[in-house]
């Protein structure tokens, strides 16, 4: 059994718990303590809002010992605010954040919350069908580092990259109810560990 942590600090955590349920031989856990994220296989950091799960990681003691797993390899994916979380450029800079994916991202690139937006693509490496995507005040990335894969572009912007063991999106697949990047994101835990 696979144990898929999702970080419990703040955003939509019981959506992706609910998302991996579904999924065989994945054991979903709300994760906010050092002790349950070294315990589990791999972690997701939700959407919600960036700068106050920056703090809250300072707050609570995670940031370090959340940095060095991901640095020695664990699988992470940080959809929208954990994408944020995950990139080692960030525009504009702001807050704090875990600075390990060559990435740069600009925060609410599509405007205000009024701008969020949902459309449908292909993500070849993903899925041969069509996949909704959900924007939700989305940040998307300017560019990327060489060691990075590109997933997806919507309107030129790139909305979904992976580097190694992390993987980004900009969008929300956990407030839809297609789990394809859900069951990818296993996959890659599958093939890692
Ligand atoms: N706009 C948010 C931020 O900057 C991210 C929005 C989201 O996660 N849906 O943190």
């Amino acid at each position: 059994m696979l144990k898929v942590g999702v970080l419990a600090l703040q955003g939509s955590v019981s959506e992706h718990i609910d998302m991996l349920s579904g999924i065989n031989n994945v054991l979903p856990v709300k994760v906010k303590t050092i002790e349950q994220i070294n315990e589990v296989d791999a972690l997701i950091l939700p959407g919600g809002e960036s700068t106050t799960m920056g703090k809250l990681l300072v707050a609570f003691n995670l940031l370090d010992s959340l940095k060095k797993r991901i640095i020695d390899g664990m699988p992470v994916w940080g959809t929208c605010a954990g994408m944020i979380l995950l990139s080692n450029k960030l525009l504009p800079k702001t807050h704090t954040h875990l600075a390990v994916m060559d990435i740069c991202v600009r925060r609410n690139a599509y405007g205000s919350q009024a701008a969020s937006f949902e459309t449908t693509a292909i993500i070849p490496s993903i899925s041969s069908d069509p996949i909704p995507l959900t924007f939700i005040r989305a940040p998307y990335i300017e560019s990327v580092g060489k060691q990075v894969e590109i997933l997806c572009r919507v309107d030129n912007n790139i909305v979904a990259a992976r580097e190694n063991n992390m993987l980004a999106t900009s969008f929300h697949p956990e407030v839809t109810n297609n789990d394809s990047v859900h069951r990818y994101f296993v996959g890659m835990i599958e093939n890692i560990i």
